[in-house]
């Protein structure tokens, strides 16, 4: 079935890389994308609608969209806190590739061999991405998360904190995209295939807050006192110090770690 009467599952071709480049430019417009970060959106974007079609450049687009918004939503409540964070609201490609490489390839894949379990597999990934930006724009206003493991609590913007809201959060930004995936199924709408890309999506986002308790790499600003993702130099130009995790895994590693667990449960369960 083609829900108002369009070949959602339509290959674009060449159309697919100008639309992408469009949507590329107006994100940098936007200042939502840096200039490292629009070059990559092109590329991932092209990927996808060229070899998938309008169906998979709208989940791309609920993703991304709902993420900066909440991105831009939260900037003012979280400025406290962000200089947790390693990096600003602007995506670079490192980012970009993090969030949507993966996706890119299931389109690949897709193109390759159309299966049902692709389409669940690349939604998957953009779900566990969605609940992870949602959980964390969102999560860090609560004042007291606690710490995934031990339980107790911490300051919000830890990397492994987790609170009502950001589980709330994660729920909502996986299961938008796991609705628009059931609906938009190649074939007909499939509930079934919803439900796997949304506990893909939950999955995804536990691993993400279990690695970043354990194993990301956390650095510590001798000159603020505090901890931070940032390394080498803190924003306050002072030189970081290796605190704990392994001192490769950054945050864009933790997250391309778990959306390719979310992409697996979405393959075995999509199919
Ligand atoms: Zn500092």
């Amino acid at each position: 079935m083609d829900p108002f009467g369009v070949a959602w599952h339509a290959p674009l071709g060449w159309w697919g890389v100008a639309w992408a480049a469009g949507i590329a430019w107006a994100a940098y417009r936007a200042r939502s994308l840096s200039p490292s970060g629009a070059w990559a959106a092109w590329g991932v974007g092209s990927a996808i609608l060229a070899l998938g079609g309008w169906a998979w450049g709208v989940l791309l687009l609920a993703f991304f969209v709902s993420s900066s918004g909440w991105s831009r939503w939260a900037a003012a409540r979280k400025r406290a806190t962000a200089e947790k964070f390693a990096k600003g609201s602007r995506r670079d490609a490192g980012q970009v590739l993090a969030n949507g490489g993966l996706a890119a390839a299931l389109a690949v894949a897709y193109a390759w061999q159309p299966a049902a379990r692709w389409w669940a597999a690349f939604a998957a990934a953009l779900a566990a991405a969605a609940a992870d930006t949602w959980a964390t724009e969102i999560g860090v206003l609560h004042p007291r998360p606690r710490h995934i493991l031990s339980g107790r609590v911490v300051a919000p913007g830890t990397s492994g904190g987790v609170s009502p809201w950001g589980w709330a959060a994660a729920a909502g930004g996986a299961g938008l995209l796991a609705a628009l995936a059931g609906l938009l199924a190649p074939g007909e709408p499939n509930g079934r295939l919803a439900l796997s890309v949304w506990l893909g999506g939950l999955v995804g986002s536990a691993v993400d807050s279990l690695l970043g308790a354990t194993v990301q790499a956390m650095y510590y600003c001798p000159a603020c006192a505090k901890e931070t993702e940032q390394h080498p130099f803190h924003r306050c130009g002072a030189r970081t110090q290796h605190r704990r995790g392994w001192p490769w895994l950054h945050n864009d590693g933790v997250n391309a770690a778990s959306i390719a667990v979310a992409a697996l449960v979405g393959f075995l369960l999509g199919g």
